[in-house]
């Protein structure tokens, strides 16, 4: 029995406080008496999200427009919805992980969307990296319904998402803060409160920014060192032990075969893609352009990223900057 949920009557009433006995993935049974989450986007990084909360043994109603991902967070233990009102119908705390600013305005103001079927109080998590000033309208929209809304992107990749050591960037008010944390320890290790609701959304623009430029650069720099005769493992090594270290180079090194287990050693499936870090780096484009701040580099490192997705690298990891740097540059 994968997964046994003791309340089960899905059409109309869900309790929203509900016991749940889960056996998860064949290895940890437990006994849980904690109220229902709603989770919507169960992509690469919402997956893993919405698997760790499943995990520490919060029932989860579950809703993605891919079918095979919900798919398999049901037979992970999760309950499936039909749509993102069915999930505030019946939940009062719901993150959402979604890839742009465009799904993120339909899952919450379109006709089938949260804002529907919005509760009072409810608490809403918007985990997507977004414009900032789409968050403050969500948020906007949120409070006149009664609701909370907090803006809270991630940092650390799809393995950080699997193993719960996310960084959180927390945008909204204290009391939204506070209530957000309760679900976000169990899915981060860091919970940062960055300000008001957009705040959590411009930190994150800016370590996307630096991020993308990074692993540009560590792109570059493997490459000449491959081409000048040395071991792509002792350079990265070397990196690691010099002043050159940077997380693109340590931990997600674009080399395949330099660290086994992420997506340069796979391919370059998985991960974040580079049609996503083209995303990013536009809204800090847009963002520097409204403060009139210079970003050279930012600036470049995006065109670099729009060409890759041009070319075919759109869906492969952003860390396929290496092979892209390798055959075009
Ligand atoms: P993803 O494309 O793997 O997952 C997004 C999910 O949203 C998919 O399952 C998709 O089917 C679903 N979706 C799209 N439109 C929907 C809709 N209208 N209703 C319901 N579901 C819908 O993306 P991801 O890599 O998980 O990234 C999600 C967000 O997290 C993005 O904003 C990204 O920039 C950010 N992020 C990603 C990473 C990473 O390493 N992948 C790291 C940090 C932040």
């Amino acid at each position: 029995m994968a997964a046994f949920v003791k309340l089960c009557t899905i059409s109309g009433t869900i309790s929203r406080h509900v016991t749940v006995m889960r056996k998860f993935s064949g290895t940890a049974s437990r006994w849980a008496d904690q109220p229902m989450v709603g989770f919507i986007g169960v992509g690469n990084m919402g997956g893993h999200m919405a698997r760790n909360l499943l995990k520490k043994g919060y029932p989860l109603m579950v809703y993605d427009v891919s079918q095979q991902h919900m798919d398999t967070l049901k037979k992970d233990g999760a309950v499936l919805a039909s749509s993102p009102a069915e999930v505030a119908d019946h939940v009062t705390r719901i993150v959402t992980m979604l890839p742009e600013s465009a799904h993120v305005q339909e899952v919450y103001t379109g006709k089938n969307g949260l804002f529907s079927k919005v509760k009072k109080q409810t608490l809403f998590i918007d985990s997507s990296t977004i414009d900032p000033a789409v968050s403050q309208a969500m948020a906007e929209e949120a409070t006149e319904h009664g609701a909370m809304y907090v803006d809270a992107p991630v940092s650390g990749g799809v393995n950080a998402a699997r193993d719960a050591v996310l960084t959180f960037m927390v945008g909204g008010t204290d009391k939204a803060f506070t209530d957000a944390k309760l679900l976000l320890d169990w899915m981060g290790k860091n919970i940062v409160h960055c300000g008001p609701v957009g705040t959590g959304q411009a930190a994150k623009i800016c370590n996307n920014m630096l991020l993308g430029i990074s692993m540009i650069g560590t792109s570059e720099a493997m490459n000449l060192g491959i081409k000048l005769g040395l071991d792509s493992k002792m350079l990265a090594k070397i990196f690691s032990m010099g002043s050159g270290r940077c997380w693109s180079s340590e931990v997600y090194n674009p080399v395949p075969g330099v660290i086994e287990g992420i997506p340069s050693s796979n391919d370059y499936k998985g991960g974040f893609g580079t049609a996503l870090m083209t995303k990013d780096l536009k809204l800090a484009q847009n963002a520097a352009i409204a403060t009139q701040s210079s970003t050279p580099m930012g600036s470049l490192a995006h065109q670099i990223y729009r060409m890759m997705t041009n070319q075919g690298f759109g869906e492969k990891d952003f860390s396929s900057a290496y092979q892209f740097i390798k055959a075009k540059l």
